[in-house]
């Protein structure tokens, strides 16, 4: 049977150890690190999710600054306040809530903010670091599942990974930090061919689709380690991953639940990244 890796109690002992250097920052060198969030408009999960942030920026001891801005608001205005973020001295990191509505364009005012500042990890020079092996910020979500693997003691060097998706903030990224880490790695997508064949080679299964329980228990290797990174709501309300959890869980050695798997840790890599944002412009080196 499997183990449950409890990506409740991983994200709370990162936001713990976060909270900690906070302290120690401000007392050895008297830097409250700072987080810009913006957002645009009124949509209820993105409001969600800006709360959520404050939340845990409070709880670690950060300074959390929210700009709400009006659904109508101009692309010029926009661009206008990132560029104040950016020579905000308080403020080390900056992130715009996606998605943003139709008129403004998210690749324009994502490459206005200082990539220093980009701890969404989506600035094209972050992005692009992560190719060559040294970005200054690694996107969250694949951050959160590569500190879910390494505090659970499991070894990637040579190992077979397949990840399923291919988006720019989940697929892309966590397929290039696994390869940094030197494992063997596939990445599947909606026009791979028989998906089962490929996946039931992985030692190490990252699933970020956006189907509700597509990974069933035939397309999974005896003893795989299997991520689940999808959030999917079903007809009865009940919040489930894209694994088939109870029958694909029996298989595995390793399996992260939804809820309680990826979800928790993407927040605390936001604070991680805010705080490396501080002591790096602290120090000047980035
Ligand atoms: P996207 O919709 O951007 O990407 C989905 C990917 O899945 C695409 O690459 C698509 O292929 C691929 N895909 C779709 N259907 C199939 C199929 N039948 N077989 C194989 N591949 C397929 O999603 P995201 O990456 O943004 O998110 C994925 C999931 O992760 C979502 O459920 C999202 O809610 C969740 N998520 C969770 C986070 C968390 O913090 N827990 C954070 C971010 C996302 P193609 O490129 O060919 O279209």
């Amino acid at each position: 049977m499997a183990v449950i890796i409890d990506g409740n109690k991983i994200a709370q002992e990162i936001r713990g150890e976060v909270r900690a250097e906070a302290v120690a920052l401000k007392k050895n060198k008297g830097i409250i690190p700072g987080l810009a969030v913006v957002l645009v408009g009124e949509d209820p999960a993105s409001k969600v999710y800006v709360t959520k942030k404050a939340k845990a920026c409070t709880e670690a001891g950060f300074l959390s600054r929210q700009h709400k801005l009006s659904v109508d608001t101009a692309e010029a205005d926009l661009l206008k306040l990132i560029n104040e973020l950016n020579a905000d001295r308080s403020i080390h990191g900056i992130l715009v809530q996606l998605p943003l509505p139709k008129h403004i364009s998210a690749d324009k005012v994502i490459a206005a903010i200082d990539p220093r500042k980009d701890v969404d990890g989506f600035h094209p020079y972050n992005v692009g670091s992560l190719l060559t092996g040294s970005p200054l910020f690694v996107p969250c979500t694949p951050r959160g599942i590569m500190e879910l693997i390494s505090r659970t003691g499991i070894s990637l060097p040579g190992k077979e990974a397949v990840v399923v998706g291919r988006s720019n903030i989940v697929g892309k990224p966590i397929a290039l930090l696994l390869l940094a880490q030197h494992a063997t790695v596939t990445i599947c997508h909606s026009k791979t061919k028989d998906l089962a064949a490929v996946t039931s080679r992985a030692d190490i299964l990252i699933a970020a689709v956006g189907k509700a329980q597509m990974i069933t228990e035939k397309m999974v290797k005896q003893g795989a380690v299997v991520i689940d990174v999808g959030v999917n709501r079903l007809d009865n309300g009940k919040l489930v991953g894209d694994v088939a959890f109870a029958e694909v869980a029996e298989k595995t050695s390793y399996i992260t639940p939804v809820p309680g798997g990826v979800g928790p840790m993407t927040i605390a890599m936001l604070m991680k990244n805010t705080l490396d944002a501080a002591c790096s412009q602290l120090s000047g080196h980035s």
